[in-house]
């Protein structure tokens, strides 16, 4: 069978789902492989390389979706694709099919199975496919060469013959996999990182990565957030205050905040507040990751960056990963491929579509003509 990628009609979309690399191994798996014209380009792949790697490449992306049996693309499918879509097809991309009711449904009224890479459970023997994670450790680190970019001065401490610099301060929100990945990334430009969660748990890892982890006046086992299935949940009133007396401590002294605290299936949770924005030091710079879910400081604003009055800049872009299309789109294809290589058990170019196993369940949100969202939760861990 034939897999394809076409270039990603979203606004502002670099990445691609396939590099001339995974192509070659899904060849392996005894796929064929197709892909638009120019789809690799703004990610730095060009049809020549895709070419030499084997995969035929097609003028349009309607081409692409006639010659594909499986199709695999970055962004949820726009209205224009969803038609294109056949009786048969699979697609697999990043789909949010909670968020996405219609789009889920009229996916499955082509006749097309859907695998969202978003519902990959986040399992151990699936972190080979875990997209989200990939593109959150880019987000991560990309938030902080973000903030450098906007703060006009060193991350590291130097002494030198006009003067001695002192090391900027950062402070990480929400230690997931990107403010794990933003940690390592500012401490390893040498800044002074501190960073919380209301995971408890993870402070050993933010230590092990060279920060400080910041504790509240709290009983221990109240600062977790009551936890489900390692992730966060709505904290408690009385724990959210203990949260921001400490955010309005460390604010003056903080040169760089980044913010990635989320709680599954709602809007990110407002922990950074006027008050402490407005006694940030001018030339201080805030960067919200959660910008796409409301955002965790008051003032962002999506997609753009604004400076206060009081010169704090407060960046609350969303396209992280495509603003690293290179890195991302080669971490999502080989997600995609690790995908196929388990639907293609036998390596014969023919996914074997196996509802009884966990990862390809849990993934799938429609399936021979039926909705199969939400799935049930995985059997193993
Ligand atoms: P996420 O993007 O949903 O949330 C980011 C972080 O925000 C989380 O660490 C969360 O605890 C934190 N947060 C929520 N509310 C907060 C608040 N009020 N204040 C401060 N922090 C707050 O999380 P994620 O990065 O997707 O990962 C969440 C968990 O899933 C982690 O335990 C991670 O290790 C785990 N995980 C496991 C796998 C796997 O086993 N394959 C893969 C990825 C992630």
């Amino acid at each position: 069978m034939k897999i394809g990628s076409p270039k990603e009609i979203f606004e502002g979309e670099d990445r691609v789902a396939m590099t001339p690399a995974s192509a070659k191994d899904l060849q392996k798996l005894g796929y064929d492989c197709v892909i638009e014209t120019g789809a690799g380009a703004a990610a730095g792949f060009s049809d020549a390389a895709y070419k030499e790697a084997g995969v035929e490449v097609v003028k349009t992306g309607a081409a692409l979706f006639k010659a594909a049996d499986i199709v695999a693309k970055v962004r949820p499918p726009e209205d224009k694709e969803i038609k294109r879509l056949r009786e048969g097809q699979t697609l697999i991309s990043f789909f949010y099919p909670g968020q996405n009711e219609k789009l889920m449904e009229a996916a499955n009224k082509q006749g097309a199975t859907v695998i969202a890479m978003d519902m990959v459970p986040r399992i151990s023997r699936a972190q080979k496919m875990d997209a989200l994670s990939s593109m959150a450790n880019i987000a991560g680190y990309r938030a902080v060469i973000e903030a450098g970019n906007n703060f006009g001065r060193f991350f590291t401490g130097q002494v030198t013959a006009a003067g001695k610099v002192p090391p900027a301060k950062v402070l990480v929100v929400g230690a997931g996999v990107a403010g794990l990945a933003a940690i390592g990334t500012a401490t390893s430009l040498g800044a002074i990182t501190y960073a919380f969660d209301v995971r408890p748990e993870v402070a050993e890892q933010v230590e092990s990565m060279g920060a400080e982890f910041v504790f509240l006046d709290f009983e221990e086992e109240q600062q977790d957030g009551a936890a489900t299935g390692g992730y966060a949940s709505v904290s408690s009133p009385e724990f959210r205050e203990a949260q921001l007396a400490k955010f309005r401590e460390l604010a003056p002294d903080m040169d760089i905040v980044i913010t990635t605290a989320l709680v599954p299936g709602r809007d990110a949770p407002k922990l950074w507040l006027q008050d402490m924005i407005d006694s940030m030091k001018p030339g201080s710079v805030i960067v919200d990751l959660a910008a796409e879910r409301g955002g965790n400081a008051d003032g962002t604003v999506m997609d753009e960056k604004v400076v206060t009055d009081n010169g704090v800049t407060i960046v609350g872009y969303t396209d992280f990963p495509s603003r690293m299309a290179a890195q991302s789109s080669t971490l999502y294809a080989t997600n995609i491929r690790h995908m196929m290589s388990d639907l293609t058990p036998e390596k014969d170019g023919t996914p074997n579509h196996d509802m009884e196993d966990d990862v390809i369940r849990g993934a799938t949100a429609t399936h021979q003509g039926e909705i199969t969202f939400p799935p049930p939760p995985p059997k193993v861990a």
